[in-house]
This record gives structure tokens, sequence and C-alpha cells, in this order.
């Protein structure tokens, strides 16, 4: 993927104290070359790279102290640059404030209603309703129901009417009268770009005249995704892009295609199919990420707002006095659930995503997990240190695991407290330098 090159291409660099022309365009080559493999438009790759060894030349790089780090620098600002500049919220200056959601079927648009709804609600005390304009498929209605039921905002749908415009229009009455102060339409996507389909969002688009017209996009989707973003743009001027489907292998080539091409703010990403899978877009963390460096910071705010603070200080009072126990432990595990899929979150840690592929971790571990300390007495799960052969034989058998399970859940909980330590003392920065090697 695009990170693994990039850090290849980059390593040639780091940590060299000599730095040639002929490095710098071999490096940017290699750029170029990760860029188009991660499915970038093949001139926006040389206009990047061209513009990268401008500048690489431009700031002296070959006579600078740490070259290396100087060029990292560079790609990351022009990256960053690529992107956009700071992000940009939504605008929410309506009354209601009306967010209309367009893009392809399959893209995410239902569930990235819902995450928005539930973020506005949350984070800005907003009284959001969903309004379902998917007349095609009943099941798409259905859908929008069970998300909002899940984050407990209520959602308008009319199954006798097959028009979207008036659905839409009578959702924003109906928010008016009852003072919803946003109002969300989620519409129906079609597979592929057609006349159908623009026609019809266009008209909801002139009837309702949103404050913020949001194009939803995959990120796997790779080129085609300019594209599709081009045609609606073309037909609805969009005002940001909504980047979906994160956590999976791809690493934002979309991102920057997308927004070299149209030229409007990404604002969000979907990161998993639960409702809190939903990030600020911030383009100096996707350079990070796309640069291999993981994005940290991101992981810590999501870690931040999940966790219970009380119960995060008693636990680190135990970290500092090693008293962290397979209790706390199943604690985190249901934070953790709580947070989205491990994968997700381990994918965000650096050098984890390399570590973990291959590795099947589904949420089915957790049971595991939790069926093999469900067995542990109180006394052995405080003191994890007692569990011998015999111990660790009996608990095997009480939770219908492999004795070999026990002794890896042991290893991993032993790393756990160890890293937990380490994030304590020394914080963050000792655990930054580990993790990016
Ligand atoms: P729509 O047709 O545009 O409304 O798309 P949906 O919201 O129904 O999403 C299509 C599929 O993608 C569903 O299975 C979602 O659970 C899934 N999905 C949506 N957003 C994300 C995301 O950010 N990550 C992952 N992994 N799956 C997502
Ligand atoms: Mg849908």
């Amino acid at each position: 993927n695009l990170s693994e090159k990039l850090d290849k291409a980059l390593h040639v660099l780091k940590g060299h104290g000599q730095i040639t022309e002929i490095n710098v365009a071999e490096t940017t080559k290699e750029v170029r070359r990760a860029l188009l493999d991660a499915d970038v438009n093949f001139k926006i790759a040389k206009e990047f790279t061209n513009r990268v060894k401008e500048k690489a030349l431009g700031q002296n790089v070959l006579s600078s102290l740490q070259p290396g780090q100087l060029m990292v620098k560079i790609v990351k600002d022009e990256l960053t640059a690529l992107m956009g500049g700071d992000s940009e919220g939504i605008n929410l200056s309506g009354n209601p404030s009306v967010i209309l959601m367009s893009g392809l079927q399959g893209s995410g648009k239902t569930t990235f209603s819902g995450k928005l709804a539930n973020f506005l609600k949350k984070k800005k005390s907003k009284n959001p309703l969903l309004v379902a304009c998917d007349v095609y498929r009943p099941a798409a209605i259905d859908q929008l129901h069970v998300v909002g039921e899940q984050i407990g905002v209520p959602v308008y749908s009319d199954r006798d009417n097959n028009d979207p415009v008036a659905i839409a229009k009578a959702g924003i009455a109906k928010a008016k009268a009852e003072g919803h102060n946003v109002v969300i339409i989620d519409t129906a996507g079609r597979l592929a770009v057609d006349e159908k389909m623009m026609n019809e969002i266009s008209d909801i688009h002139k009837a309702i005249n949103p404050q913020e017209t949001l194009f939803v996009v995959d990120s796997m989707t790779g080129q085609d995704a300019v594209n599709t973003a081009k045609a609606f743009n073309d037909v609805l001027n969009f005002d940001g892009v909504i980047l979906t489907k994160l956590d999976g292998d791809t690493r934002g080539g979309a991102a920057i295609s997308i927004k070299s091409v149209v030229n409007k703010p990404i604002k969000f990403i979907g990161t998993g199919e639960k409702m809190e899978a939903i990030d600020i877009f911030y383009p100096s963390r996707m350079a990070d990420r796309i640069l291999g460096m993981g994005d940290v910071v991101s992981l810590v705010e999501r870690a931040q707002e999940q966790f219970d603070e009380e119960e995060a200080r008693k636990i680190q009072k135990k970290i500092a006095k090693n008293k962290f126990g397979f209790d706390d432990f199943l604690g985190q595990i249901q934070q953790i659930k709580k947070m989205g899929n491990m994968k997700d979150l381990m994918g965000m840690i650096p050098g984890a995503g390399k570590a973990l592929k291959g590795l099947d971790i589904d949420d089915d571990a957790f049971k595991h997990i939790e069926a093999i300390i469900y067995s542990m007495t109180p006394d052995e799960r405080s003191n994890p240190s007692k569990l011998d052969a015999s111990r660790k034989r009996r608990i095997a058998k009480g939770s219908g695991r492999e004795v070999q399970e026990v002794n890896q859940l042991l290893k991993q909980f032993d790393q756990m407290s160890k890293m937990m330590k380490m994030m304590q003392g020394g914080g963050g920065k000792k655990m930054m330098q580990m993790m990016s090697g």
C-alpha cells in the first residue's frame, strides 16, 4: 500500500548524512510510483513530485544537516497542502440547517447520515432529524430507522410516497414544527453515475436549497472515485466530501485525487461500520497516515472520548502500583468494544498495520478472551503471576479453550501492561519512539 511504499522510498533518506541530487530524484520517483500505485491520478502525482523536488532543491536539502528529515517534512507538508488546508466544519447556520447526502449506492450515505447525526447531537448539542429519501429500496428506509434507533435520533419516512422531493420537503417542515435544528437528508444512490440519479438528486437539491451538500465516497474505489466526484460536483456544486471505509487497506489515494480534481474540502472520514467510527478530516494527520506514521492523534482522541475518565484515573493508579489485573483488563475490553472493531483501532497504531496483516482479529476473539478471564478466580485475576501450569490447565478446561490460548492471553496481557506503563511514565514520547521504530 501507499504508506509502505512511501516508507520504503523515504527510508533511503532517513538517517543518511549525505544526500545527492540523484538521491532526491530517485526518492521523488519512488514517491510518484507510490502515489500511482495508490490510484492517485498520473498528472496529479507528477505535479506533486515536481513540486517536492523543486522545494527540496530550493531549500538546500543537499547541504542541510539532516537531509532525510527535511525531505520527509517537505513531502509531508506538500501532501498536507494537496489534501486541503485546515479542516472546515459543517455549515450549521440555518434554522433548521439542512444537510443533503449524495453519492453512489453503497458509498456509505445511510451509515454516515447516522454517524453525523450522532456526532452533531453529542458534540454540538444539536437536535437532528433524519429523513429517508431512498424510495427505491424499502430496506433502505428500514436501515435508516435502525440507525436512528441506535443513536436515539428520530427518523422521518413516508413509505406511501415515492417522490423524494416531497418527502424531503415534508421532513424539513416536520423539523421546523418540532424544533429540530438540523435535518439530515439521506438519498438513494445507484451503482454507477446515470441520468436518473443525477436528475433526482439535482431536483431535491434545487427544491430544498440545503446549507450543506455532502458527497459521500467509498475510499476503496480508487480512480473511479474521482470521476464520480466530478460528475456529482458538476450537478450539485457540493460543499464537501466524506471519505468512508478508511478502515480498510486503502491509504487515501482517493483523498488526494478528489481534492485536486473538484477542489472541495474533505470534511469527515468514516473508519468503520459503527456509529462512533467518524472522525473530522485533518489533512496533516492524513498525510502522516499516508506516510506510515499512523494516526496516533486520532487514536488518542477517540480513546479519550470513550473512556470514562474516572475509570481511567483509577486504572492509571493501578498501573503505577503494578496492580493492574484481569478484572481491569475485562473493563478495558468493554471499552474497546464500544470504540469500534479491534482492527480499526490497531490499524491506527504506526507499524501495527503490517504486523496485523493476515491476523484475524474479529470481535469473536474477545469472547474467547472473556471466557478465559471468567474462568479465573478473583485472586488470580488480580495476581496473574500466580498462574502456574496447573492453574492454566484448569482455566483452559473451564473456559473450553486451549492451554496455548491461555498462555497467549497471558503474554498479551503482560505486553499490554508494559505498554500502558510506558504510556504513563515518560508520556507519549517514549511510546511514539517505540512505535515508529
Ligand atoms: P449507502 O448505500 O450509500 O446508503 O451505503 P450504506 O450506508 O448502506 O453503506 C454500505 C455498506 O458499507 C454497509 O455495509 C455499511 O455498514 C458499510 N460502511 C459504511 N461506512 C463504512 C466505513 O466507514 N467503514 C466500513 N468498514 N464500512 C462502512
Ligand atoms: Mg442508503
